[in-house]
């Protein structure tokens, strides 16, 4: 069987004209899961797709902003869109709730606006909140969630996701240092994701703030070291800290290269990989309408 994913958006907190935030679409089986709400998800789930409607839960691995700050704009138009009352779900670590709460207190006005004018739409945001920790494991149509700790302190608590279907299993790290539990999450997945900085190019620039995030990001060299020591098949890398400029794509491979031998993944917002073949960089093709949700 098959899992496949797609990088909506390669971003990071950076403005980029052409990235999008972090936020990666995973099938497999019958499930569609969006890990993380960054930036533009909204418009990436689009070209990809996919309608919030048609999502099986929404998972986020930590809840820095530039990860959860399209997250309302994912709840209103799945909202808007349901034809009866249908619950988003949204898995999350310890805190989730909180932002969850928040979010749709600040769409408190559009709701009743939404609710005073469309005679048909008669309920509320339909959301369920499931927080998580390291260890658990989650069925969500048809697939396994399994639950993993990572480090990305001092945010705190952060977890990765993998995603098992059938003999297949995609890792999804959300930012982090390699650490055992990272280690777990990829141990031997067709296909492990990461968040990576540049850690060369960042230290090149003469800014105390941007110097902050070195010690909490995996860098290119230690997302391969961990691919390799995991035996993952694909390492696909994402959250590109400086932004990845154009024609910068094999520099870039070539120093997670250096430390993994297997399938190395990267590129434009919308790329894709799945267990089965290689990835390709740039926008996928649109699914047959028959597949739309
Ligand atoms: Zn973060
Ligand atoms: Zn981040």
């Amino acid at each position: 069987m098959t899992v496949a994913i797609t990088l909506l958006g390669t971003g990071s907190p950076l403005p980029s004209a052409d990235r999008a935030g972090p936020a990666t679409l995973v099938r497999a089986g019958g499930a569609v899961l969006l890990v993380d709400c960054g930036r533009g998800v909204v418009m990436r789930l689009a070209a990809a797709g996919v309608f919030p409607v048609g999502l099986s839960a929404v998972l986020l691995t930590h809840l820095h902003s530039d990860h959860i700050t399209d997250l309302n704009d994912v709840v209103t138009t799945h909202w808007v869109m349901t034809l009866q009352e249908t619950p988003l779900r949204i898995v999350g670590p310890p805190g989730t709730r909180q932002v969850v709460d928040a979010v749709l207190a600040m769409l408190a006005l559009d709701r009743r606006y939404r609710l005073d004018h469309h005679a048909d739409l008669t309920w509320e945001p339909a959301v369920e909140v499931t927080e998580v920790s390291p260890g658990d494991r989650l069925e969500i149509a048809g697939v396994t969630i399994a639950v993993h700790e990572t480090d990305h302190r001092p945010v705190t608590p952060t977890v990765g996701y993998r995603i098992e279907h059938e003999g297949t299993a995609a890792a999804i790290a959300g930012d982090t240092v390699p650490c055992a539990g990272l280690d777990e999450l990829c141990a031997g997945a067709d296909l492990y994701v990461q968040t990576v900085i540049r850690d060369d190019l960042v230290r090149a620039v003469p800014n105390r703030r941007l110097q902050d995030i070195l010690d909490y990001h995996s860098s290119v060299e230690q997302a391969a070291q961990t691919a390799a020591r995991a035996g993952v098949r694909t390492l696909v890398l994402t959250h590109y800290v400086p932004p990845m400029a154009p024609g910068q794509e094999d520099e870039w491979r070539a120093i997670a290269a250096a430390h993994f031998t297997g399938e190395i993944v990267l590129g434009d917002d919308l790329t894709t990989a799945d267990s089965n073949r290689a990835g390709t960089s740039g926008p996928s093709p649109a699914p047959p309408p028959a597949e739309r949700t």
